[in-house]
């Protein structure tokens, strides 16, 4: 009744009744089971993702999982990364979620990668894997973690948390990569990390949980849709956008021409290098499209340039900059291909939303720029606002 191939783990009735509940689903079923229970799968950061994530992956019946991770356990990291508790603190984050793992699934082969990803050995810990799910939390990791993928022709499950803005995407080989949406990181200090920024503990879990859900339907083989999703999730209006991308032609690694054939020095293309450099409070070295509430005044005042506000519809009520238009996430290509303007000033309520459509917005050809800081900083300058409802937002 069931294979018996010698490559396939050996069914056990343990077995049989652990994994019922999923097998009973007509897109799983055995076959379906037995494909997950021989696929490798790489966890990139055993923290707040890659908890939630390892956690789905390996009560799932992941075969093999693979833990990357450099740090050991410290107490602010409990709120969030449920792989670890506080007899843990201290210990290295492999080492404690591979005995949590192990705990909550002995069909589970866990192999322990206790080193800090980079150029030098990202090449060797992918090869052996069918398929990686990145919860690294900056962006040089995160564009390692892309090219090192495209590279070796691996699907990628990529989630990335910021405090209450939470993006996803599935990235396939041949159809389109991190790079086509993102060509550059965002300047130093535009985007606050974790522990600036603030983070919900449970919100990161809905992005891990989710990366296991794209990644359990990859392994199944669930046929997955030959167009790319970009899905954002706004905790505070409880709302998910999605937009669609396709691969850029003129992606610099996975275009039709690529400039890049082989890893680089992804500190110095993020711009991370030295202190400072990622702080709120100190001076912000801002690119070209990353503007301050000054720099943002002075172009809404230019007539060409649009202000759109992406928001949510309830927020941009309560109050929104003069002159600027409300148009959620998910509106954006409609927004554009209803207006004549190339040139877009984006704003949300911090910057976040905001600097990621700005160079979604400039990957799709536009202009486009990102108020830093957002509203929020907006309002801190005592700068013009209409107040149409003085209700506070609901969280
Ligand atoms: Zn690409």
């Amino acid at each position: 009744m069931y294979p018996e191939d010698a490559n396939q783990p050996r069914w056990t009735a343990s077995m049989m009744a652990r994994y019922q509940r999923q097998m009973v689903l007509p897109q799983v079923g055995i076959e379906g089971q037995q494909r997950l229970l021989a696929s490798r799968v790489l966890i990139v950061g055993a923290g707040a993702l890659g908890s939630a994530a390892a956690t789905y992956l390996a009560a799932a019946g992941v075969g093999t999982l693979g833990l990357i991770d450099g740090d050991t356990v410290d107490i602010s990291n409990l709120h969030r990364q449920i792989l670890h508790d506080e007899s843990h603190i201290g210990v290295l984050k492999t080492r404690s979620g591979a005995q949590r793992l192990r705990a909550l699934n002995p069909d589970v082969h866990i192999e322990e990668h206790p080193e800090f990803l980079s150029a030098d050995n990202i090449i060797r810990l992918f090869s052996d894997y069918d398929l990686i799910v990145n919860g690294s939390d900056n962006f040089p990791t995160r564009y390692l973690v892309n090219d090192a993928s495209v590279l070796l022709h691996k699907p990628l499950v990529d989630a990335a948390i910021l405090k209450f803005e939470r993006q996803l995407a599935v990235f396939l080989p041949g159809l389109g990569c991190y790079r086509c949406l993102f060509p550059s990181p965002p300047p130093p200090g535009t985007v606050p990390d974790c522990a600036e920024a603030g983070i919900l503990g449970a919100v990161a879990g809905v992005l891990g949980s989710m990366q296991a859900v794209e990644a359990l339907k990859l392994l199944v083989g669930i046929v997955p849709s030959q167009q790319g999703n970009l899905l954002l999730y706004d905790a505070l209006s409880s709302s998910w956008h999605r937009m669609s991308f396709e691969r850029n032609p003129d992606c610099q690694i996975c275009g039709d021409r690529p400039t890049i054939t082989e890893l680089i020095d992804y500190e110095d293309f993020c711009g991370s290098r030295g202190p400072s450099t990622t702080t709120q409070t100190g001076p912000m070295n801002l690119s070209e499209f990353a503007m301050d509430t000054d720099q943002a005044a002075g172009l809404l005042k230019d007539p060409t340039v649009a202000g759109v506000d992406v928001r949510s519809p309830e927020e941009f009520r309560q109050g929104h900059i003069p002159g600027t238009q409300q148009c959620s996430m998910e509106n954006l290509d409609k927004w554009v291909g209803n207006n004549t303007t190339h040139r877009i000033l984006v704003i949300c309520a911090s910057g976040v939303r905001s600097a990621y459509a700005a160079q979604y917005l400039r990957s799709c050809g536009y202009e486009a720029w990102t108020l830093v800081g957002g509203t929020n900083a907006w309002n801190n300058t005592g700068k013009p606002w209409v107040q149409l409802e003085s209700r506070a937002p609901e969280f």
